[in-house]
């Protein structure tokens, strides 16, 4: 079985769990739209795509080459790839907003992912990253927020 399609893996979940906090709704894998988005924003015409960074071709560290079988595995990797973006020219055809999110930034999570996910939904909106720590039950320590708020502003 190919990995590809797999469901709820890890990183799909924590951004579905992310949104879901802050009160968006999504369908989940809509078998009408090519590709079979991982997430619906309908309200926001948005799609989110979390990738595997080795079976979507990222080209980070994670994207290492196969060892074995190069050659089964280069056209299948690269079949992804064309794959994916098919799938994504025939939603922005459909008028969808996409936006791909690779497991690589999920595994460093932190406001910058969250940003970039917002500034998609949002495009044009400021956020300041206060909202995000005090808006709902996040309390931290106010030590570790303010080096976090440092750390966007730098
Ligand atoms: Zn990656």
């Amino acid at each position: 079985m190919s990995q590809i399609h797999s469901k709820d893996t890890k990183p799909e979940m924590l951004v579905r769990k992310w949104l879901w906090s802050r009160g968006y709704r999504y369908r989940l894998h809509k078998k009408d739209l090519p590709g079979r988005p991982d997430i619906v924003l309908a309200k926001y015409k948005s799609i989110i795509f979390v990738h595997g960074c080795f079976w979507h071709c990222h080209n980070c560290k994670y994207a290492s080459e196969p060892k074995t079988n190069k050659d089964f595995w280069n056209k299948k990797l690269g079949d992804n790839k064309k794959r994916d973006k098919k799938n994504i020219e025939k939603l922005v055809n459909r008028g969808w907003f996409v936006l791909v999110i690779w497991e690589c930034e999920i595994k460093r999570w932190n406001f910058e992912i969250e940003s970039k996910i917002l500034k998609f939904l949002h495009p044009g909106v400021l956020f300041f990253k206060q909202e995000f720590y005090f808006g709902d039950t996040i309390l931290e320590d106010i030590d570790n927020v303010a080096e976090k708020r440092e750390t966007y502003h730098s």
